[in-house]
């Protein structure tokens, strides 16, 4: 039981995450963890953050929603919360997967503007007005997890209708993000990581995870200044943020992963590819697509802004250019062959088994998903009772 639990909390760590590229929705983490009409369990169980992710994955359509959450500095002594759960929350603040703060007041709202994300919250509306008024009154915007049959799922604050809906980055955000910022406390993780000279931190060094400045959170506005929002330190300008490009891997009709390139960070896609960082697909795989696909079957580069695919397999894959399923449009792409990943291309390393922009994926399965999937999917995680 105990060995199980740590591995849901393994699952969900999966699923949090301050990277504006891939974070797809908004939550308070205090208050998630004590909806606890949920499940009717204890008064805080970290346990409910999987349930409103995988309710989001549910209603997204999608394997893997990572959640942008806000975290009060209590929480991570929080008596209510099992000692295992308190130290998975603080590893969570020590590499900014989580923004923990002092004082949250409506940091959420202001996340879910500058990245243009819903949020996810029962706060009551009229407590949600303030700085965001018209964030709340939107449709899809800001939507309340309730318990549901299959689990929890989503009621808009105002009118009706449960999607969450995702909108543009607001202009401030979309400037914030085009910026690197730097913290000038030492070992901050949300702006720290390389360069940060120096500091007090060197005890820590080795808890000092390489955050890449692509996936910055954005930071909060004090007056029009940028400020770090766990410390209240004015944020230095850092230069441009470095380019980066969002794909996703799509096996069987489903979206199972997005995953973010930079031209410092390329990416290999395989059934089990030794490289750091590289991306899994052999468990959503049968066995003929297992046998298929190499280890590392695809390296992905960004150069100058484009995503270059080479193909790195031993059986080569294909382009779909344009997305095009019909089978006289797709274009070999042999060992060791490279191509730039025009829009809507997508690259297919198996029938069904596809990487290409998220939003250009189609939706709905062109083979059916029990041919390329090793069992049922698991939309997210299940949870021990
Ligand atoms: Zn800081």
């Amino acid at each position: 039981m105990r060995f199980e639990i740590s591995k849901v909390l393994d699952a969900i760590e999966g699923r949090v995450s301050t990277d504006p590229s891939l974070a797809r929705a908004v939550v308070d983490l205090a208050e998630v963890i004590r909806y606890q009409d949920l499940d009717g369990g204890r008064p805080a169980s970290l346990l409910r953050l999987g349930m409103v992710i995988d309710a989001l994955a549910r209603e997204m359509e999608e394997d893997s929603v990572p959640v942008y959450a806000v975290v009060h500095r209590a929480l991570l002594s929080d008596a209510d919360l099992t000692s295992n759960e308190r130290m998975v929350v603080r590893r969570w603040a020590d590499d900014g997967l989580v923004e923990v703060l002092d004082n949250p007041g409506d940091r959420m709202l202001e996340v879910a503007d500058l990245l243009g994300l819903p949020v996810l919250t029962r706060v009551r509306a009229d407590g949600l007005r303030g700085r965001y008024p018209w964030l709340v009154e939107q449709a899809g915007r800001v939507l309340a997890p309730v318990p549901g049959a299959g689990g929890p799922a989503f009621v808009a604050h105002v009118g009706g209708g449960h999607t969450p809906v995702a909108g543009d980055r607001s202009p401030a955000g979309a400037k914030l993000l085009s910026r690197q910022w730097r913290c000038a406390e030492p070992g901050c993780a949300l702006f720290g990581g390389g360069g940060g000279g120096g500091g007090g931190a060197f005890a820590d060094l080795a808890r000092v995870v390489e955050r890449s400045p692509a996936g910055q959170p954005p930071p909060t506005l004090r007056g029009g200044v940028p400020t770090c929002p766990r410390h209240g330190t004015r944020l230095g300008d850092a230069g441009p943020r470095p380019r980066s490009a969002v794909l996703a891997v799509r096996v069987g009709g489903l979206i199972r992963r997005r995953f973010v390139l930079t031209e410092d960070q390329p990416a290999v896609v395989g059934r089990a590819p030794d490289q750091a960082g590289g991306i899994v697909l052999g468990q959503w795989l049968n066995d003929e697509a297992r046998r298929w696909i190499s280890r590392s079957h695809v390296r992905f580069e960004l150069r100058v802004g484009e995503v270059i695919v080479t193909d790195v397999s031993t059986n080569g894959s294909g382009i779909r250019p344009g997305g095009s399923m019909a089978e006289a449009d797709r274009v070999p792409l042999a060992p060791q062959q490279s191509r730039v990943l025009a829009e809507g291309d997508m690259v297919e390393l198996y029938p069904g088994v596809q990487i290409g922009r998220p939003d250009e994926l189609p939706t709905g399965a062109p083979y059916t998903p029990t041919s390329v999937m090793a069992e049922a999917p698991t939309m997210a995680m299940r949870l021990p009772r």
